[in-house]
């Protein structure tokens, strides 16, 4: 008997090792099948898709933010969010969408997770109806604008959202109408992505990329176990933001503006979030993008706060958050300055902050706010080579930019990537001045004709620099010439911050150009000096432009005089002098909105030579108007002067800045 049961005992271990043999052998093979790509089917991946609502929620979730509703700041999101669904549930959704373009249909997808969210809060079956009304209308539409770009992943994301969150509300008739359309959308999506020729599909630093490889891999989330090729659309998302995160600015910034970048990082954590319970969020915390971007935001901030810079393709009050998006950075960093950001700029916006669902979604109560009083005052975004400083973080004080780098960063051009540059401006070189709550020397905003002539550089022998001359800026041109502006001394002291930029490669070789190089001096007491040493192929003339705030100009003994009521400057002119300066209205070349006009008068120097060394410097005040400053030297390279109680020297050949 004992004999037999050992024998029985070894047959089965025996038995026991083939089956884990096969098995192992069985996942080792899977193992090198699957993970060619992505594999999705991960026990996290299939637990989290076992359960509804999957995307951003769990039931839990939702009894914590309803308990939480009445209390600030959760009671401000919701009485935003409320609104907001009440009446796009009361509204008649439009019979057919062949009047709304790629722009205006995605308000239409923006809706759903409003009134999901309000049902889901409530359990007011009005949202419900609401819900069922907008998905059947959306469904109902042959077309979403051109399928194939933002319009059609707000609403497939829109969609996505009200299948998962309000799954067991909907019929199964509802359910499979919903799917049906949402897959076929997906697919259109994912086929573009395989094929990639339309040009978003891989552009990784543009925002078009962001936002419909993102809705691609919600509707992948929602409709996981349902539809067998949602697995293929979450794999190629992944895939996408793996180039994504290689190529994001590491030093937090964006070419494409504050406006594009609140979009962007809308659509980029929308991602990561959605995706975070199954793969988690190291990405994100690793990414040299995602660790730094919240200072961008902050940096780029006018020192008002409600307003921000407006270079690139942006206005100077975005419209996407940022609250949520600093909101869940500060979640996920732990980051108490972002957290405090989000809350400053609504403050400062009072009526017109901007929220959204995802507010209630992404607040972190355990992330104190702190005051960025114990930053410095500067920043330097190397990569792009942006550079803002301001005398205290004060509202009541001067602020200032200076931009110089690849259009699309230092790193991108050193690895010769050229795609998604659309919204840069022909730019380098440009600085801009804000004080006492004005603009004194603006930028265009954003333009429908990217053109040189609307920042305050250079045009040599008429021509400007590389990119410009169309509606979105020519990547080509600068890939063709190998374009670039660097940034290539800086020196950062309290007293003063002074850079010095090589321009020279920005311009085209009809430029006739050989060296432009711009030297920038910010001394936070008020003063600004730009210096500028040019040389042409002879013969050459060149021109600039200083596009002025909404004051008035006008010339004096030493130079200019500008003021907007109390605030303004006295512009002092050094070193070789423009045989002519026109002083003339302000024309922004390609303007979406002449309402938004930012600027009334633009003084247009001119220079009917080969060689210039010129310095412009720039005495800003507030109040009264100041005394004359008195010149004790001034050369090319070397400048001396007192305003009664300060007395500087600037040796621009040493690169030092002397106070006594
Ligand atoms: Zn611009």
């Amino acid at each position: 008997m004992i004999l037999k049961s050992r024998s029985l005992k070894f047959l089965v271990f025996c038995l026991k090792c083939i089956v884990l043999l096969g098995i192992f052998k069985y996942t080792s093979f899977c193992f090198t099948l699957e993970n060619l790509k992505v594999n999705s089917d991960t026990k996290e991946f299939l637990t989290l898709t076992k359960y509804r609502p999957r995307l951003y929620l769990t039931p839990e979730k939702i009894t914590f933010i309803r308990s939480k509703l009445i209390y600030y700041p959760y009671s401000k999101f919701w009485k935003y969010i409320k609104k907001r669904a009440y009446i796009y549930a009361k509204e008649t959704p439009p019979i057919s969408a062949e009047k709304y373009n790629e722009n205006t249909i995605r308000s239409l997808g923006n809706r759903l997770p409003y009134i999901a969210m309000a049902y889901l809060l409530t359990n007011n079956e009005m949202y419900l109806r609401g819900v069922k009304k907008w998905m059947k209308a959306l469904c109902s539409y042959p077309n979403w604008a051109s399928n194939e770009d933002l319009g059609a992943a707000h609403i497939l994301f829109g969609m996505s959202i009200c299948y998962d969150w309000l799954y067991d509300k909907f019929t199964s008739e509802e359910r499979a109408l919903y799917r049906k359309k949402i897959t076929k959308h997906a697919n259109i999506f994912y086929k573009l992505l395989v094929k990639g020729k339309k040009w978003w599909a891989r552009a990784y630093l543009q925002n078009h990329n962001y936002t419909n490889v993102m809705a691609l891999a919600v509707a992948g989330l929602a409709l996981y176990g349902e539809v067998k090729e949602a697995k293929a659309w979450i794999e190629i998302a992944k895939e996408n933001f793996k180039q994504v995160l290689y190529w994001l600015s590491p030093d937090g910034a964006t070419h494409e503006g504050v406006n594009y970048w609140s979009y962007g990082a809308e659509a980029l954590l929308k991602y990561f979030m959605a995706m975070a319970p199954i793969y988690g969020l190291d990405e994100v915390k690793n990414s040299s993008f995602f660790q730094k971007t919240a200072y961008y935001r902050l940096y780029m901030s006018l020192p008002d706060f409600r307003d921000n810079v407006n270079y690139a393709d942006s206005p100077y009050f975005e419209y996407h958050g940022p609250g949520f998006i600093l909101r869940c950075l500060a979640s996920i960093f732990n980051d108490g300055h972002a957290q405090w950001l989000a809350e400053k700029i609504e403050y400062a916006r009072g009526k017109r902050a901007l929220y959204s669902w995802l507010d209630l979604l992404w607040y972190n109560e355990n992330v104190k706010p702190i005051p960025p009083n114990d930053l410095p005052t500067y920043a330097y975004f190397d990569n792009l080579g942006i550079f803002v400083d301001r005398t205290s973080w004060s509202p009541n004080g001067i602020w200032v930019f200076f931009k110089a780098g690849p259009p699309l960063g230092k790193f991108a051009f050193s690895k010769g990537y050229y795609k998604g540059a659309g919204h840069v401006h022909p730019d380098e070189g440009n600085f801009l001045l804000w004080a006492y709550g004005k603009w004194l020397i603006v930028d265009n905003g954003y333009s429908r004709l990217k053109s040189t002539v609307n920042h305050n550089v250079f045009l040599f022998n008429g021509y400007g620099q590389l990119g410009e001359g169309k509606k979105w800026f020519n990547e080509e041109a600068i890939k063709k010439y190998n374009g670039y502006a660097q940034i290539k001394y800086t020196d950062f002291k309290n007293e003063y911050k002074y850079i010095t930029a090589d321009l020279t490669k920005i311009y085209p070789p009809e430029a006739r150009l050989k060296k432009w190089l711009r030297t920038w001096i910010f001394l936070p007491k008020g003063y600004l000096i730009i210096k500028d040493d040019i040389e042409m192929k002879n013969p050459g003339y060149a021109e600039s432009f200083l596009h002025l705030g909404l004051g008035y100009i006008t010339k004096t003994n030493y130079g200019f005089l500008y003021k907007d009521y109390n605030v303004g400057f006295k512009l002092y002119e050094i070193g070789d002098k423009p045989d002519k300066v026109i002083i003339e209205p302000t024309f922004f070349i390609g303007k979406r909105n002449k309402k938004n006009n930012n600027s009334r008068f633009t003084l247009h120097f001119i220079y009917n030579r080969s060689n210039i060394s010129s310095i412009l410097l720039f005495k800003i005040f507030h109040g009264k108007e100041e005394e004359k400053l008195v010149f004790l030297k001034k050369t090319k390279n070397y400048i001396e002067f007192s305003d009664g109680a300060l007395e500087v020297k600037i040796d621009f050949l040493k690169k030092k800045v002397i106070f006594e």
